[in-house]
């Protein structure tokens, strides 16, 4: 088995707010379990989704315990994992009730011939599992639905998305993010996370990426298949990811960061947001924690 220094990236969510000190902290100790666990001989994909648990239980970020509510008052939350060798990958979508969505989307991957659940069967599937529950519920909220159509124009990027990529001992890439979606989003909206190629993307012929940003402006561009595909023509994760955010801002007036991998070590964390909570850690001196690196 060919031995390859391991390497984890973490993000907190992209956005126009800068990151509070708790939520740094957090994103360092996320990243010292996620390497910790590399160093040990562990898989990216088990990296990748015990890192993520850290900042979902943590409720500092808008995922797990901490996502944000619907319009309705409910939350629901989206999540996704891919692994770059065989190019396994689950997700879940419109999850509610439980503290981990990521450990959901792992388990649709290992444990169903599927890729995507979504919804009350979703949620059915985790309590199968007997996965964790929310310890607080939510109590819908009584609004037309008329009212919530208005508001929901003028949904917005909430900040606070979690993700991470990760490259393993055996040189294999993996990704996840996990998150409770926009600002005043419609009961039932659903945005790039759980949806392969444009949150996450793995594989090894090229990388990992995990996004964060407005989703309705990810899916439209599959931004995270898009990087892997440019990473393709050999070009360095930092060309290639400002040119793809680039192409965002200026085709449709998105608004996203990334964390990209390559099974060869190279790495970028961008945005074209003022700040992005993120960090990454390959076991030498501290992690490196910051909300803006450009
Ligand atoms: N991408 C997430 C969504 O659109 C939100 C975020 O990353 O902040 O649901």
């Amino acid at each position: 088995m060919k031995s390859v220094r391991p390497i984890i990236l973490v993000h907190g969510g992209a956005g126009p707010r800068a990151m509070t000190s708790p939520q740094g902290d957090c994103l360092r100790a996320a990243l010292q379990v996620g390497y910790h666990l590399l160093d040990r001989g562990s898989s990216a994909l088990v990296a990748v989704e015990q890192t993520i648990r850290v900042l979902e239980r943590s409720g500092l970020f808008n995922a797990g315990t901490g996502a944000h509510l619907q319009l309705d008052g409910v939350r629901r939350m989206d999540a996704s994992i891919m692994e770059g060798e065989r190019l396994r990958a689950g997700a879940v979508a419109s999850i509610e009730g439980i503290v981990h969505p990521i450990t959901a989307a792992s388990r649709v991957m290992e444990e169903t011939d599927h890729v995507l659940l979504v919804g009350p069967m979703a949620t059915k599937f985790a309590r199968h599992f007997k996965m964790e529950r929310h310890r607080i519920g939510t109590r819908p909220r009584r609004i037309s639905y008329g009212a919530m159509l208005r508001q929901g124009r003028s949904a917005r990027d909430r900040h606070g998305t979690v993700g991470a990529v990760a490259l393993d001992q055996a040189g294999i890439v993996a990704a996840g993010a996990s998150t409770g979606g926009i600002d005043r989003m419609l009961p039932g909206r659903v945005g790039d996370t759980p949806i392969i190629g444009c949150g996450v993307y793995a594989e090894n012929e090229t990388g990992a990426v995990s996004m964060t940003g407005l989703g309705e402006g990810i899916m439209r561009l599959a931004i995270a298949k898009e990087i892997c595909d440019r990473l393709r023509q050999g070009k360095s994760p930092a060309q290639v990811a400002r040119v793809v955010l680039q192409r965002l801002v200026t085709r449709i007036q998105g608004t996203a960061g990334a964390l990209v991998i390559t099974p060869q070590r190279r790495f970028t964390i961008a945005h074209v947001t003022p700040n992005m909570a993120a960090g990454w850690w390959d076991g030498k001196g501290e992690p490196t924690v910051k909300d803006r690196f450009r």
